[in-house]
């Protein structure tokens, strides 16, 4: 496990350390911020090879480094970027693995995929409710917080279905777009 990039952080005040993944440090419009804060990465990396365990996968660098890298960004990356990005730290990882991984993370329930119109599929580490905002222009997938989960979903019961999951997606453009459409 030591080959994973952590960053050490001492926080100010408490002195306490605090490891974070070094993937993905600049938040922008198009790296947007996991919703997850620092404390809840920290805590779901450091529960993962316990969760690993018990759905029978081997703890793996690979598998730790995939999962360290969706549960730390809010940017819902494809299976290509989630490569692109890994390779960096695992050279000699291949794409068909990525994919067999992000796979069995969704098999297990560590990830979500968010489905778009555009049929290839993003990732989710962020298994919290919340809604999706897709940008028709660039792909940008942001994270919108839902309190009280599945209202107006009431009436499922009345027809004898019983919700496991839903998807909502809202389409539009992002502000980044907005901007640079404008005359
Ligand atoms: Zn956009
Ligand atoms: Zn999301």
């Amino acid at each position: 496990m030591a080959n994973f990039p952590f960053a050490e952080i001492r926080t100010p005040g408490n002195g306490v350390r605090r490891k974070v993944p070094q993937l993905f440090h600049t938040p922008s419009i198009r790296n947007p911020e996991p919703m997850l804060n620092p404390a809840d990465v920290e805590a779901r990396i450091e529960r993962f090879p316990h969760q690993c365990r018990d759905a029978g996968l081997k703890v793996t660098h690979q598998r730790i480094a995939i999962y360290g890298m969706l549960v730390s960004t809010g940017r819902h990356p494809t299976p290509e970027e989630v490569y692109s990005e890994i390779r960096t730290q695992l050279p000699s990882i291949s794409l068909a693995t990525v994919y067999k991984v992000l796979d069995q993370f969704c098999q297990h329930g560590f990830l979500r995929k968010v489905l778009t119109e555009t049929q290839v599929a993003r990732y989710d580490a962020n298994l919290s409710p919340h809604h999706h905002l897709v940008c028709s222009a660039c792909g940008t997938i942001l994270d919108v917080k839902t309190e009280g989960a599945m209202e107006g979903l009431s009436v499922s019961a009345e027809n004898g279905f019983r919700v496991s999951h839903y998807d909502v997606i809202f389409h539009g453009q992002c502000a980044a777009c907005l901007e640079t459409s404008r005359p």
